[in-house]
């Protein structure tokens, strides 16, 4: 069955269509998906203006009563999408209903914001003058995301967009279209007017720049690598009019284990941060800068630990790590192995490519010490299951180092110190910081985002999500 693009009302094929492959078994097709073009993006922005007076003055509860159904609908088809998830993306079946889960709660979450949008009213320095502050829906929201996440993440862009009254455009990844064209598929039979949310899919070159510059979007959220983000960044800012952008990008995130850690803490932390989900989640501790006192009983706790883990296909049980996503993605993570090499690290686990049963994209997860934090694995994001431990002395050697990346999304510490556990949650600088915990893995219902290249604009998920998706009136009344 070939996946059509939703636009306005209509279900529209493409010129050509692609096949959604499944990493853990690159024999098996999960669907055909249609390829947009610059010129489907022009309809679906023009359907999406169209929709906009009507959907902008729809009552909050009506917005919140179609999300409140979506998220039903998700959770109550939670097996079978994570199935899908795990088809297309080649995270293990548990990681899928995980993220699954996730996406219903945001929608839920969301849904509540829908009718949770008060202003503000006060008296003016002028007698007898009332100044109100309000909050109005942006307009057309264009909406691109990455592989990794194929449903929390356009769910955490979608539900806000729509609850606080927006309609949108959306390009998911091209790699893993089928849990977006569920998702869309499912918000649009809870209720969603025709044009209020339209799905384009394709490649990021034609419908990913064509959502960045075609007029009649008013802003755009994306996710994925920096240097995609700073050409978007760059496009909303030379468009006319200028549209408004938020970009949420790669980390480098530093896990910091002090000798006073309790080891199997540590370990557990370190193993699901730097290797879980393949390594591929944005979040992941792919530095881990440990103190001398315990650096070489937490390393080999973490060698053996890593020994324990099965990497196989996404969808059986046994399975703790699944295939990298896709070929490209592989070949990125061998060219890092053999730098690390290059550049003098010791290659102490992994980083070996595995055959399985079936045909996919195995790889054992791969641990490097003696690195260096100017070496290009501590330096430069992977995306992969990919870690580097750095020795340093002691805890101010090990905040600095933690400190010193051109990233700051996430930074965890483990400790069973109170005054390092204290200093490093207020000195480290990340947008999100850990105390014993994986540096990924943060609730839905609070800000999500980093600081330097990790993250532009203002912040994702929970109530300060409103930032992006509304836009703020002061009214005057006299
Ligand atoms: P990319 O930047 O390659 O792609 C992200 C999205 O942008 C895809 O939909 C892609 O399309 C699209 N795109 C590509 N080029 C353009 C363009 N010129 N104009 C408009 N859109 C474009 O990232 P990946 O998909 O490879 O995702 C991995 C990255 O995402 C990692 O760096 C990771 O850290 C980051 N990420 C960040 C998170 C965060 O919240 N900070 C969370 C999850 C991931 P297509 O690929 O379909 O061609």
């Amino acid at each position: 069955m070939d996946f059509a693009n939703r636009i306005g009302a209509e279900l529209r094929a493409g010129a050509t269509s692609r096949p959604n492959i499944n990493p853990s078994d690159t024999t098996e097709v999960v669907g055909e998906f249609a390829q947009g073009t610059a010129s489907d993006v022009a309809d679906a922005v023009a359907a999406a203006r169209e929709a906009f007076p009507a959907w902008s003055r729809t009552s909050p509860m009506e917005r919140h009563g179609i999300l409140m159904r979506a998220a039903a609908e998700v959770a109550a088809r939670a097996e079978e999408l994570a199935t899908l998830l795990a088809r297309e993306e080649g995270k293990t079946l548990a990681d899928a209903r995980g993220e699954v889960g996730r996406a219903a709660q945001i929608l839920a979450f969301f849904a509540a914001e829908a009718v949770r949008l008060m202003g503000e009213t006060g008296p003016s320095i002028r007698p007898g003058v009332t100044v109100e502050i309000t909050r109005e829906p942006v307009g057309v929201i264009g909406i691109i995301t990455p592989w990794n996440f194929p449903i929390a993440i356009p769910a955490w862009k979608i539900a806000p967009a729509l609850a606080y009254g927006n309609c949108v455009v959306f390009k998911p990844a091209d790699l893993v279209p089928a849990c977006a064209w569920a998702l869309v598929d499912i918000l649009i039979r809870a209720g969603l007017p025709a044009g209020v949310l339209n799905l384009v899919m394709g490649p990021g070159r034609s419908v990913g720049e064509a959502i960045v510059t075609t007029r009649g979007i008013d802003a755009v959220t994306f996710t994925g690598s920096v240097a995609t983000g700073r050409g978007i960044a760059a496009a909303c800012v030379a468009s006319q009019p200028m549209k408004k952008v938020q970009l949420e990008m790669g980390g480098k995130n530093p896990l910091l284990v002090l000798d006073d850690a309790d080891l199997d803490v540590a370990v557990r932390v370190a193993l699901d941060g730097a290797f879980f989900q393949t390594g591929q989640r944005c979040t992941a501790s792919s530095r881990l800068i440990v103190t001398e006192g315990i650096h070489d009983r937490f390393v080999a706790a973490l060698t053996q630990a890593m020994a324990g883990l099965t990497v196989g296909h996404a969808l059986d049980a046994a399975t703790r790590i699944g295939p990298v996503a896709d070929a490209g993605q592989l070949s990125t993570d061998l060219g890092y192995i053999e730098k690390g090499r290059a550049e003098g690290a010791q290659l102490v686990a992994g980083g070996e490519i595995l055959n399985r049963p079936t045909q996919g994209h195995y790889l054992s997860p791969a641990l490097f010490t003696e690195a260096t934090n100017s070496m290009a694995i501590a330096r430069e994001e992977i995306f992969g299951p990919v870690a580097c431990v750095i020795r340093v002395r002691d805890y101010d050697e090990g905040l600095a180092v933690a400190n010193d990346t051109d990233f700051g999304l996430s930074a965890g510490i483990c400790t069973t110190s109170l005054k390092h556990a204290t200093h490093f949650r207020r000195n480290a600088e990340a947008g999100m910081v850990m105390v014993n915990l994986p540096t990924a893995g943060v609730d839905p219902h609070v800000p999500f985002g980093g600081r330097k290249g990790s993250s532009y604009g203002p912040r994702e998920q929970g109530s300060l999500a409103r930032e992006f998706y509304t836009t703020v009136k002061t009214g005057y009344i006299g």
